[in-house]
């Protein structure tokens, strides 16, 4: 296709993520970026229709975009001719969620009739920087090998910063604990290396979708704790709500089986007394109570309005 041919030498080198799709929704060009952010390489992408559901696009609420011809933003733009702008969170390769804005145009031809559809995306470039940061911690054995998110040195570091910050300036933050549900059953059926992908899954999922000035890290096992630096308990719940969601809705391809996994979450705000321990504990057990209420939950010790 003609334009196809000129558009890619305009976006072939852009830091977003570029893709173009004929009037069917087939995809026909995948740019580099785009093979970055998703890693998802052209040749595994070309010729496939994006409602295939590779990426999944699912809105805040998790809801699915891409079964819903009324919801999906190049099925909105191919009919309505207008531009799609938004917040979209996709599914990449290896499994968990990336928030992306996404720009969707509609492609016309001289007689201005719609013969295709471009969709533009990005990824947070703050948390691009995050991961150069993270390269230099790893350097220091703050960072848990295998998932690359800090350890649990780090997180008692950066903890024990938040509360001296906190008594000293009033600055609140809260702290969630994570712990990954039945996961020993996903090591029994899957494996050991199956279950060692599924905590990158998690942890990427937490990163990608956390704010750059939060930190995730690695505990041990299957649990991780999340420090969220000036919060309020509204705020805080909401957080740890979208992870949880987030989680269940990420999904890891391994032949043909895909495994899915769910977290219980405590969620607690600093208080005057707290030490380091007391709020890792009280966080710990309020992850405790959401196993008790059948798993996949999140748990607060303040009541959400
Ligand atoms: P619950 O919902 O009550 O949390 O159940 P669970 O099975 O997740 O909890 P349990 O504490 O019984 O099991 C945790 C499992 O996590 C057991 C251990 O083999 C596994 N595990 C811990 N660290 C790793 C790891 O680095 N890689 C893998 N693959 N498994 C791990
Ligand atoms: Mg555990
Ligand atoms: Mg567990």
């Amino acid at each position: 296709m003609e334009w196809c041919e000129y558009y890619k030498t305009l976006t072939e080198n852009l830091n977003q993520g570029v893709y173009f799709l004929d009037k069917n929704k087939k995809i026909i060009y995948w740019n580099q970026s785009a093979e970055r952010i998703t890693g998802y390489k052209a040749e595994e992408i070309i010729g496939k229709s994006c409602s295939e559901g590779f990426l999944m696009h699912i809105n805040e609420e998790g809801k699915n975009l891409c079964n819903d011809c009324n919801l999906c933003p190049v099925t909105i733009v191919i009919n309505s001719g207008e531009v799609y702008d938004g917040e979209i969170y996709i599914k990449h390769k290896d499994g968990h969620r990336i928030l992306t804005h996404t720009k969707v145009f509609p492609v016309r031809n001289d007689r201005k009739e719609i013969i295709g559809a471009i969709e533009i995306f990005y990824d947070d470039s703050e948390r691009n920087e995050l991961k150069l940061r993270i390269q230099e911690l790893e350097k220091m054995a703050l960072v848990d090998s295998l998932t690359k998110v800090a350890n649990r040195r780090l997180i008692e570091l950066n903890l024990n910063s938040r509360l001296n910050e906190f008594k000293r300036f009033g600055w609140q933050f809260g702290v969630m604990f994570i712990d990954i549900d039945h996961f020993k059953l996903v090591n029994d059926r899957y494996g050991h290396e199956i279950g060692d992908r599924v905590l990158k899954m998690v942890a990427n999922t937490l990163v990608e979708n956390s704010r750059s000035f939060d930190l995730v890290g690695r505990w041990g096992g299957e649990e991780f704790v999340v420090i969220v630096s000036n919060v309020n308990e509204g705020q805080l719940y909401a957080i740890a709500h979208k992870f949880k969601n987030l989680i269940a809705l990420s999904t890891l391809k391994s032949n043909s089986d895909l495994i899915n996994v769910t977290v219980s979450i405590g969620a607690t705000l600093v208080r005057q007394k707290d030490s380091l321990k007391s709020m890792i504990k009280r966080a710990d057990k309020l992850m405790y109570q959401s196993k008790l209420n059948g798993r996949n939950k999140v748990t607060t010790d303040f009541e959400i309005t």
